[in-house]
């Protein structure tokens, strides 16, 4: 799981200093030392590790603080703002627009996840009511067409592709042209990956993109790359200028941290992150909730007491679990990253009922099957608290087909969501309450 320990070990960190009695400034220094090792053994660029170290220590500055300030708060959120600078490129990706043909282009090494993630993108996309399709670019790699053909045909997302034509740039072309006519919205452009950085692969690229137009080229990273990744991502710039990036197999042993030095290379936006080999293990990457997961403030309460305790206005608060429960998704999926699931289910409001008595292993997988229910439904969908579910009972056939599940288990997912919809608007009603009455902001 990618940076899994070192949120563990900068978490510990803090937490050692917010609960000691004394939170003095040697603390405090050992505190940022411990947070910049365990950022560089991660393999995060030791550049930018000096710079968050640096900023840390400006922010908390102990001979300006009175007695009466709150130190541990303080240093609290002067860490979780720097870690977000981290994996904040704070520019906006491309946002594909509906009733248009959206060209997507992939680049990135052989190997890093292209195939998959061009797929995985595509059914995201049509799971959220875009028309999508896939275009093999990579007339290199022996094999390649069938491997996006199988995936396609698995996501059942239309595909195009040549086993004669040896030109990536006129296949490309042809693909793009071909879905445009047919009015697709999403066209994903696939291209082919080397073993290493070649002027050849490089020329090749903007070819395609010269033919192709993409309205987003995006990187595919692997985690694993380590140091490399400020080196590659800087070539790719230079010469594909891509305008996204989606870091792969997050879920593996890999310290990942190299791949989150890219986005401050090359100033470029994460927008997902692959979390396993299956078609819908990849979430959207956004910086501030990234971060609240990776120090361990996934669950419901912990992330309304951290936004508390971050004094954000109360827009912002509101926006914070407004996201929460649109992603019940993401919170399954934090749930099963925290532990014994025995431990965890109680978190949330209901789950355990849920799962009813069944051992850990168990209940992962009908953890699992649930995130794969909440993929297959439409923002919408995910939104209407089961309303258009009701309206429309059809819709649970056609998210149990997509999911690969029964419709018993979908009916369960909403019965799920509307608790925790009805939760936090309580909790909304709670807070708003204490901010007005003064314990907030
Ligand atoms: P390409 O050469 O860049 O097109 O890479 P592929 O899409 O063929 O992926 C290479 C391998 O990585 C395949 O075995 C994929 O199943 C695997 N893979 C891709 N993304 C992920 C991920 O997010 N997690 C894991 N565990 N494996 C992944």
């Amino acid at each position: 799981m990618v940076l899994a320990d070192l949120g563990r070990r900068i978490n510990a960190a803090v937490h050692d200093l917010t609960h000691s009695n004394l939170v003095d400034e040697k603390a405090f220094d050992s505190m940022i030392k411990e947070i910049g090792n365990a950022l560089v053994e991660a393999d995060v660029n030791v550049k930018l590790v000096a710079s968050l170290r640096k900023s840390i220590r400006q922010t908390v500055n102990f001979k300006e603080l009175g007695p009466g300030v709150n130190k541990k708060r303080i240093i609290q959120k002067a860490v979780f703002d720097e870690l977000c600078r981290l994996v904040d490129s704070h520019s906006e990706p491309y946002k594909p627009k509906k009733g248009k043909a959206n060209v997507i282009m992939f680049v990135g090494l052989q190997g890093s996840g292209k195939t998959t993630t061009c797929t995985k993108l595509a059914r995201w996309y049509n799971a959220r009511g875009f028309k999508a399709c896939l275009v093999c670019a990579d007339t290199f790699r022996a094999g390649a067409f069938d491997q996006l053909k199988q995936n396609a045909t698995k996501a059942k997302v239309p595909y195009y592709g040549s086993y004669t034509e040896t030109d990536p740039v006129k296949v490309a072309k042809a693909g793009v042209d071909k879905f445009k006519k047919e009015r697709f919205e999403i066209i994903i452009v696939d291209t082919s990956g080397r073993h290493r950085q070649e002027a050849e692969l490089f020329a090749e690229m903007v070819q395609i993109q010269e033919a192709v137009q993409p309205d987003q080229t995006i990187m595919v990273l692997d985690a694993s790359i380590g140091q490399q990744a400020e080196a590659q991502s800087k070539a790719f710039k230079e010469s594909a200028d891509f305008g996204a990036i989606v870091i792969t197999k997050t879920d593996g042993n890999a310290a990942g941290g190299g791949a989150i030095s890219a986005v401050a290379a090359t100033k470029t936006p994460i927008v997902f992150i692959g979390t396993g080999e299956h078609i819908l293990d990849m979430e959207k990457f956004e910086p501030q909730r990234y971060i609240s997961k990776l120090l361990g403030m996934g669950d419901m309460q912990g992330l309304v007491e951290h936004v508390q305790s971050l004094k954000l206005d109360q827009k912002d608060t509101m926006k914070h679990i407004a996201e929460a429960v649109r992603d019940l998704r993401d919170q399954l999926n934090n749930i099963m990253k925290m532990g014994p699931l025995s431990k965890m289910a109680g978190m949330i409001p209901g789950l355990s009922n849920l799962m009813g008595d069944v051992g850990d292993e168990e209940g992962s997988m009908k953890l699992k099957r649930m995130m794969y229910i909440m993929d297959s439904m439409t923002t919408k969908e995910l939104d209407s608290d089961g309303k258009m579910f009701v309206q429309q009972p059809e819709r649970m056939t056609r998210v149990a087909r997509g999911s690969g599940t029964s419709v018993r288990e979908v009916e369960d997912v909403l019965t799920q969501h509307k608790m925790m919809a009805q939760m936090a608007k309580k909790m909304k009603g709670g807070m708003k309450a204490m901010q007005q009455g003064g314990m907030g902001r």
